[in-house]
């Protein structure tokens, strides 16, 4: 069987229309992708929701996306039901049966009853179908089960007894009504089965179709649903958490896993279809859970191209970016906790921003434009203001007093800033032209209810949490923090503070690696110092790969005799030796310890922060589940002469002073204050250049390296 990309599920619905705003009683539908689920998405009526699965369904057709749509009332009767109404016993004949005979108006009003009345009277005796709003309507619809003997056919089927499940698909009136939302939800099922490339699950072959129609049911998560409508806060909608929930986990299966529950199921789900996933509560619950572990990386993530002497920078980081994926967990988060986090699904808005038409001015609100000349209008009684609407109508002709932010009033589509006009608290004076719609500001002018807010991959900046918050949302679902490991190297160093005997120094790297994963939004770990001892070193690294996500070492890493962070890495078979074409720098050794990553700095400080800056932590931001970003740069006068020789890409300690870049006296590549002199780089390309004062040069401010 081919893999699916996305999960849909829907929790169905019997009633007519649901409340405008989001509630229960109503169609939720969500979407899952690569194990997150996306918002749910709330319909008030069938129409609305079948319009939307069409649309969702084609559009995942045609972006060669394969779907599992799970929808959560039975797919199918007791056995014998299907061939006493349509006298065949493929269960698609009842489908289509329903199709037949149900009406649903654009409110949901329907003929539910009278359909079910239909189908009990091609049965002996009272039933099979009961329960009705009142105990006078539909005769042939007994009120109570008591009345019912299911002698002709049982009243569950094979899979609501292995689910446990207490509804059976007869019961339409009193919850759980899963027996009208079988009678409303097949009918919309017979019709999208008529797309090309959508097959039903497990009467049909759906082992390579595009799209998979599967009955599932929310029951089997209950622990899980009920753990999370006691961690939310503010009253949850359990339908819609249902969703969540349900999608995320089917959509965190293994491919293996997904094929079992689709293959071992009794014959007799030929018939009666059955509930994807009954038999596996426990696996399902389980992969409900928030945080959930990304896939390790491949062992090869670091390979470079054999034969190549010296790799170009841009060829480098194209490397990285093709091979490297996230590490990082994910969970929810409150939105006051989550400046700097990670988001690990794309963010929808849950309401416009404005949410209503307003003002943007305060004035004087009526209808329609004025053309050029002296108006007169008389003004209506109140005001609307910020959150105090008007909640009257004000009349074609007349104005009414509006303030900043106020809902424009009924009647209201134009508003004349105050400083233009004269009033004498009965009536407004002033002169035209002011277009129609002047000065107000539209519903959602700004951001859609539905709209995608923020894509997964934003590190969530304070202009973001304003956006989020303007939209409703309080929770995002974000990535834990990239956890990662600094750790020097070197006989030579001492800490800062300590006697420094001769030949000995100070330890200049690490303090400044653990400041950089800060300012990046990671989360440093201080693995200290180790000397050039094999064995202290490997332990060292071990911790490491337990405690963090990354492991950043410097000194050590070219291919000397003192050189045991490469010598290590390669006794572990991971090592690869990354000479890349740029100065400053020495060879990056890089590889996996224990499956983290592992970035081996050269020992030289201003090469450690070069290469951190270029190399390192673009490469920890994919890592962190970030989009990629090549830091900006603009192109500025150089303040100085150089002559470079092409093949290496260079980066120099600069500074902008009166519009100029200025660089550091010397290129000395253990000159510490030069680095500290400098806010920036300028990046001079890999070819030859000769660069004399006033020429353009490429800076990049640290800023945008995001110290
Ligand atoms: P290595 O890459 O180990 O050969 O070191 C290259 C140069 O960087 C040597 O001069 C080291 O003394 C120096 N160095 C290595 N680690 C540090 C450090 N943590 N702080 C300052 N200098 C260092
Ligand atoms: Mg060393």
């Amino acid at each position: 069987m081919r893999a699916f990309d996305s999960i849909l599920v829907a929790d169905w619905s019997a009633g007519k229309r649901a409340p405008k705003s989001p509630s229960k009683d109503a169609i939720w539908l969500c979407v899952a992708r690569r194990g997150a689920a996306e918002e749910p998405v709330y319909c008030r009526t069938r129409r609305e929701a079948e319009d939307w699965i069409r649309n969702f369904f084609a559009q995942e057709i045609a972006a060669g996306r394969r779907v599992l749509a799970g929808f959560d009332f039975p797919f199918g009767y007791p056995q014998g039901f299907a061939a006493h109404v349509t006298g065949s016993s493929d269960p698609l004949a009842v489908w289509d049966w329903l199709e037949a005979r149900i009406t649903d108006a654009e409110d949901g009003a329907n003929n539910r009853y009278d359909v079910a009345q239909t189908l009990n009277a091609l049965f002996e005796g009272p039933g099979p179908f009961w329960g009705k709003p009142n105990e006078a309507g539909w005769p042939e619809i007994p009120y109570r089960k008591a009345d019912i003997a299911f002698d002709q056919l049982s009243e569950r089927r094979a899979c609501d007894l292995a689910a446990k499940a207490s509804s059976s698909c007869f019961q339409l009136a009193f919850p759980p009504t899963v027996g009208g939302q079988i009678l409303m939800g097949l009918p919309m099922l017979a019709r999208l089965r008529q797309i090309a490339g959508v097959h039903v699950w497990p009467f049909e072959d759906c082992t390579e179709a595009p799209v998979v129609l599967a009955e599932i049911w929310p029951g089997l998560i209950e622990p899980a649903v009920k753990a999370e409508l006691g961690r939310l806060d503010a009253n949850p909608i359990r339908d819609r958490e249902q969703v969540r929930l349900l999608s995320r986990a089917f959509s965190r299966l293994s491919l293996s896993e997904l094929v079992a529950m689709m293959t071992e199921i009794p014959d007799v789900a030929r018939e009666e279809a059955w509930i994807l996933g009954a038999g596996f509560e426990e696996r399902l619950g389980a992969l409900c859970a928030t945080s959930l572990a990304p896939p390790p990386l491949r062992n090869d993530c670091f390979a470079l191209p054999a034969g190549v002497e010296w790799t170009p920078v841009d060829e480098a980081l194209e490397l990285l970016r093709s091979r490297l994926t996230p590490v990082t967990g994910m969970r929810s988060a409150p939105l006051a906790e989550s400046l700097g986090r990670v988001l690990a699904v794309p963010v929808h808005a849950r309401r416009s921003n404005p949410p209503q038409p307003n003002t943007a001015v305060d004035g004087y609100g009526f209808a329609g434009g004025r053309p050029e000349g002296p108006h007169v209008l008389p003004l209506i009684q109140g005001r609307a203001a910020a959150g105090v609407p008007f909640n009257g109508s004000v009349p074609e002709g007349h104005a009414i007093r509006i303030l900043t932010g106020a809902a424009l009033p009924e009647g209201v589509d134009t508003v004349i800033l105050e400083e233009d006009v004269r009033t004498d608290g009965t009536q407004i004076a002033f002169h035209g032209p002011l277009k129609p719609g002047a000065n107000t500001r539209k519903a959602g002018e700004d951001v859609h209810a539905g709209d995608l807010a923020l894509p997964a991959g934003q590190c969530l900046t304070p202009a973001d949490l304003a956006l989020l918050s303007a939209v409703g949302i309080s929770e995002v679902d974000v990535r834990a923090p990239l956890r990662v490991a600094v750790l020097s190297t070197g006989d030579e160093l001492v800490e800062p503070g300590d006697a420094a005997g001769p030949g000995q120094i100070f330890d200049a790297n690490r303090p400044m690696l653990l400041s950089m994963m800060t300012r990046f939004g990671f989360e440093p770990v201080d693995m200290g110092r180790v000397g050039d001892d094999r064995e202290v070193l490997r332990l060292a690294m071990d911790r490491a790969a337990q405690q963090a996500d990354v492991i950043l070492t410097s000194g050590g890493a070219s291919a000397g005799d003192e050189d045991h962070v490469s010598a290590l890495l390669r006794q572990a078979g991971a090592m690869q030796e990354w000479r890349i074409a740029v100065k400053p720098g020495r060879p990056l050794a890089l590889g996996l310890w224990d499956g983290k990553p592992v970035f081996g700095l050269p020992g030289n400080p201003v090469a450690a922060m070069v290469c951190t800056l270029v190399f390192a932590r673009p490469a920890m931001a994919l890592l962190s589940g970030q989009e990629w970003r090549a830091p900006q740069g603009f192109d500025v006068p150089a303040a100085f002469e150089k002559r470079k020789k092409p093949g290496r890409r260079e980066y120099l300690r600069a500074r902008v002073r009166d519009g100029r870049a200025e660089v550091f006296r010397s290129e000395g590549s253990g000159r510490i204050s030069g680095l500290s002199w400098a806010d920036g780089l300028v990046e001079i390309e890999d070819g030859a250049r000769h660069i004399r004062p006033g020429d353009p040069v490429r800076f990049i401010p640290y800023g945008s390296f995001g110290l």
